[in-house]
C-alpha cells in the first residue's frame, strides 16, 4: 500500500462501531473488568493492544498510534501530550546517569534547554557536535555513549544531516540513534531505513496540520521498544482522547497537504533567491544548497520550512520591523505546518556552541525563517513583495 491509502485507511476499523468512519473519542480512566478471571489475565482490544487504565492508552490512542507507525515505519509508535514531551522522554528512557550523550548542535532549542537542565542535573554528560560530522562522529563516541541525536535538517539552520553515516558509528558502541523527524514529517523521511532506531515527531506541526492542537508522537524498532515503553510506563505521560481525535483529522490529509507545501515552498524560496535584498535562501531542495545531494539521496520531498539571510545592507532592525509588523497574510508566531504561513526573525548564533555561525561558505545577515500555507502563492509572493519594500523604506 502507498502512504496516502495508509493516511486514509491505517487504524480505522469501521467494522467493529456499527460502520461508523473514524474510530470513537472515548474518554476513560477507569476500564471495567467483567470478572477476576479477566482482571488477573491480560486485557486487550480487538487490535490486540492492552487496554487496562485510561493513561495506558484505549483504542482511540491506539487508532493514531497505528495510522502513524504505518507511515513511519518502525515497530510501535506512542503518542506524547507534545511534540517537546517526544524529545525529553526518550532522552530519559535511553540515558542514565553516567552516560555521555551526543547531540547535534542544530538541535530544536527547547531539546537543548532539556539537555542543559534537567538531564545534565541528573548525572548525563551532554555534548553537542558538528550536524555535518557525518562519520567522523566516531572520534566523539566513547565506550559510555548511550545516546546520539540527529535532527535534519535542523529547523533554524537547515543543516542535512549524513544519518546513515550518523547511525553506522553510533551503533558500534551500541549507542540509541534518535531523530526528530518532524520537518520531513513520516511522508518524506523514513527514519528506519536510515539506521534510526528511534524516531520523534512533534504531531502538532504537519500530521495535526491545522494550528489547533500541541501533541508528539515516539516510534521504536522491535528492539528499543521495551525500554521507551517502561520510561512511558512508570512516567504515566499521555494525550488527551479529544486532541487524538484532531490529530487523526489532520493525519488523513496529509499527504494531499504535504506536497502542496513543498511545491508552494520551493516556489516562494526561487522567488526569494531572486531578490535583491536576500544573500542565501537555506532549502535543501534548492540545488543551490549545500545539503542539496544528501537531502536528494535520503528524503522523499520536502517540507515547506525554511529559512532566508538577508544582505548585511538590508539587515537592520527598523527595515525588519517595518516589513514583520505589517505583513497581511504571513502571521508571526512560533510553531509551523499549519494550513497558515508564518515569518518570523530568527537568531542562530544564539543556539549554538559547537560550531559558529555564519559557517563558513554561508552569507552573514539577519535571518528570518518562512513557513509557506495553503494560500494561494502569487497572493503570498505579493505580501512579501510588499513586505520587500517597507523594509527598503525604513
Ligand atoms: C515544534 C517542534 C517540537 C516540539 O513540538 P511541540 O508540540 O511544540 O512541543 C520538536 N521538534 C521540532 C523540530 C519542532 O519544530
Amino acid at each position: 500500500m502507498k502512504d496516502g491509502t495508509k493516511a486514509t485507511h491505517a487504524g480505522r476499523r469501521p467494522k467493529d462501531y456499527d460502520g461508523v468512519v473514524n474510530p470513537p473519542v472515548m474518554h476513560a480512566s477507569t476500564i471495567l473488568y467483567p470478572t477476576v478471571e479477566h482482571m488477573r489475565s491480560e486485557r486487550t482490544t480487538r487490535a490486540g493492544d492492552s487496554v487496562t487504565y485510561g493513561v495506558h492508552g484505549t483504542e482511540t490512542t491506539f487508532a493514531l498510534e497505528t495510522a502513524i507507525r504505518a507511515l513511519e515505519g518502525g515497530y510501535r509508535t506512542r503518542l506524547q501530550p507534545s511534540g517537546l514531551v517526544a524529545c525529553t522522554l526518550p532522552l530519559l528512557a535511553y540515558a542514565s546517569a553516567g552516560d555521555h550523550v551526543l547531540i547535534t548542535d542544530s538541535v530544536y532549542g527547547p531539546t537543548r534547554a532539556f539537555c542543559d537542565g534537567m538531564l545534565t542535573r541528573m548525572g548525563v554528560e551532554v555534548e553537542y557536535y558538528d550536524p555535518l560530522i557525518g562519520g567522523g562522529i566516531k572520534q566523539l563516541l566513547r565506550k559510555n555513549t548511550t545516546v546520539v541525536w540527529v535532527e535534519s535538517p535542523g529547523s533554524w539552520t537547515f543543516e542535512v544531516q549524513d544519518i546513515p553515516a550518523i547511525a553506522e558509528a553510533a551503533h558500534t558502541v551500541g549507542a540509541t540513534v534518535i531523530m526528530d523527524n518532524t520537518w520531513a514529517s513520516p511522508l518524506y523521511y523514513k527514519p528506519f531505513e536510515h539506521g534510526v532506531d528511534v524516531s520523534t515527531q512533534a504531531v502538532t506541526k504537519y500530521i495535526a496540520g491545522h494550528s489547533d492542537l500541541v501533541m508528539g508522537s515516539v516510534t521504536c524498532t522491535e528492539e528499543a521498544y521495551d525500554r521507551f515503553q517502561r520510561a512511558q510506563q512508570e512516567t504515566g505521560i499521555c494525550p488527551s482522547p479529544d486532541d487524538v481525535f484532531l490529530a487523526m483529522r489532520g493525519l488523513r490529509t496529509i499527504h494531499v497537504r504535504l506536497p502542496h507545501h513543498m511545491q508552494a515552498g520551493l516556489q516562494v524560496a526561487e522567488w526569494l533567491a531572486g531578490r535583491e535584498e536576500v544573500a542565501e535562501v537555506m532549502h535543501p531542495a534548492l540545488p543551490t544548497d549545500p545539503g542539496h545531494a544528501l537531502w536528494k539521496r535520503d528524503f522523499l520531498g520536502a517540507s515547506s520550512l525554511f529559512a532566508f539571510i538577508l544582505k548585511p545592507e538590508f539587515s537592520g532592525p527598523e527595515g525588519q520591523a517595518a516589513m514583520l509588523d505589517n505583513m497581511n497574510l504571513f502571521g508571526m508566531g512560533f510553531s509551523w505546518g499549519g494550513f497558515e504561513s508564518l515569518l518570523i526573525p530568527i537568531d542562530p548564533p544564539k543556539i549554538r556552541t559547537a560550531t559558529q555561525w555564519p559557517r563558513a561558505g554561508r552569507a552573514e545577515g539577519a535571518v528570518m525563517r518562512i513557513h509557506v500555507g495553503l494560500e494561494d502563492v502569487g497572493d503570498l509572493i505579493d505580501d512579501l513583495d510588499e513586505g520587500f519594500a517597507r523594509l527598503r523604506g525604513a
